[in-house]
C-alpha cells in the first residue's frame, strides 16, 4: 500500500542491536524461576546472552549450561517479543530441571513437561516455534490496523504511525496526489 508523507521525510537512527551477555535480562529470568518455586538450583547457572550469530531462530536453551541464547534481531519486533522469548527458552529450562530432579531421562521438547513450565512461567499456551519469521508473521503483522476514512482501505501497519499519512489512491483522486488531511489515516 503506498503512503504519502506530507512532511519530509523522516529517517530514524538504526537501533543498535545487543550483543554479549544481559545483566537485565538475567535478573529477570531469576526473579521468574525463583518464583516457581521448585527450582532454586537452576538460579545460579542461569544465564541470557544476545547471539548475533543466529539467523532465523528466535531463541536456544542450553539445558546443561543453563544457558538462554536470544536473537538480537528480536528488539526489532514487537516490544513484548523479547519477554515471550525468553520465558519460551526459560520454560525449556525448568522442564529439564524438573524432569532431572524426578530422575526422568527424557522429555520431549516441547512436550507436556515443558507446556505446563510454560502456564507457569505465565505464558500458558505458547507456540512450539522458534522461528523468527513465524513471530513476526503472527504478532506483527496485525500489531495496528488503520483505515482510510475516504475509501475504507485497510492499512495494517508494524509500527504505531507517529505522523500523518494519507490514503495515496484518494490523495490522488481528490487532490492531484498531494496530502489531503481528509483521508489521513486512523485507527481503526
Ligand atoms: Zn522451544
Ligand atoms: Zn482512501
Amino acid at each position: 500500500m503506498l503512503e504519502l508523507e506530507p512532511a519530509p521525510p523522516v529517517v530514524e537512527p538504526p537501533q543498535r542491536r545487543p550483543s554479549g551477555r544481559d545483566a537485565v535480562l538475567e535478573a529477570q529470568s531469576r526473579t521468574l524461576v525463583a518464583a516457581l518455586g521448585d527450582c532454586a538450583g537452576l538460579l545460579p547457572k542461569l544465564q541470557v546472552h544476545w547471539n548475533p550469530r543466529m539467523r532465523s531462530t528466535a531463541g536456544r536453551a542450553w539445558s546443561q549450561s543453563g544457558k538462554v541464547e536470544l536473537n538480537p534481531l528480536l528488539t526489532e519486533c514487537a516490544p513484548d517479543e523479547i519477554d515471550r522469548t525468553l520465558r519460551h527458552e526459560l520454560a525449556h529450562l525448568v522442564a529439564h530441571h524438573r524432569a532431572a530432579q524426578a530422575q526422568r531421562r527424557r522429555i520431549q521438547p516441547h512436550g507436556p513437561e515443558w507446556q505446563q513450565a510454560c502456564a507457569d512461567l505465565g505464558i500458558d499456551g505458547e507456540e512450539r516455534t522458534h522461528r523468527l519469521e513465524a513471530l513476526q508473521a503472527r504478532r506483527l503483522a496485525r500489531r495496528y490496523h488503520y483505515v482510510c476514512p475516504g475509501c475504507g482501505r485497510e492499512f495494517p501497519r508494524v509500527r504505531p504511525i507517529r505522523r500523518p499519512l494519507a490514503c495515496a489512491p484518494c490523495c490522488n483522486r481528490w487532490n492531484g496526489g498531494r496530502y489531503d488531511a481528509r483521508f489521513r489515516l486512523v485507527v481503526t
